[in-house]
């Protein structure tokens, strides 16, 4: 680990503030080529009402277009979240070879959490990969989120609960 994974992982943070601006969880990944970054995307699971739309994927297919190839060597993935099966899945058919993630997702990781995908060698390709960059402060955005989400469902419970309280005293 270097002080430019620390940068990289930065700039997938961007990416994850950029998704919680618009009440995605908020999760972002950056891919970088030769040291060069060539893609960068966050989570938009809800806007486009896509389950495939995570942050991962959307980068994968950046990358993909801009180095017009669906090998993505020589290249490291960083994103906030520990990769979901999904995603590990395409990281190793993209042949990415390294993957640097922040937070550790114990309900859903498959970069070493609840199991490797991404470096077993049962499969024909494995990628290097390294956790725990900048984890606190990717964690905490996600823990900063769904403590957010719980606040805003009470409240909305709460005054529709007022709402049905005036219906009946009318
Ligand atoms: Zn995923």
């Amino acid at each position: 680990m270097s002080n430019l994974d620390e940068l990289f992982m930065k700039e997938a943070i961007k990416e994850a503030n950029k998704a919680e601006q618009i009440n995605e969880v908020p999760i972002g990944a950056v891919i970088v080529h030769d040291g060069k970054m060539i893609a960068r995307a966050h989570n938009l699971r809800e806007t486009e009402q896509n389950s495939l739309a995570h942050a991962e994927l959307l980068a994968i297919e950046q990358a993909c277009r801009e180095l017009g190839s669906w090998r993505l060597e020589n290249t490291t993935l960083y994103v906030t979240l520990e990769p979901c099966p999904m995603c590990a899945g395409a990281i190793m058919l993209s042949r990415v070879e390294r993957v640097v993630y922040g937070a550790k997702d114990p309900k859903g990781g498959c970069a070493g959490t609840l199991m490797n995908l991404l470096d077993d060698p049962r499969f024909n390709h494995q990628s290097i990969v390294d956790s725990g960059v900048l984890e606190e402060e990717c964690g905490q955005l996600l823990s900063d989120f769904f403590r957010k989400l719980r606040q805003r469902k009470k409240q909305e419970k709460e005054w529709r609960r007022k709402q049905q309280g005036l219906g009946d005293l009318q």
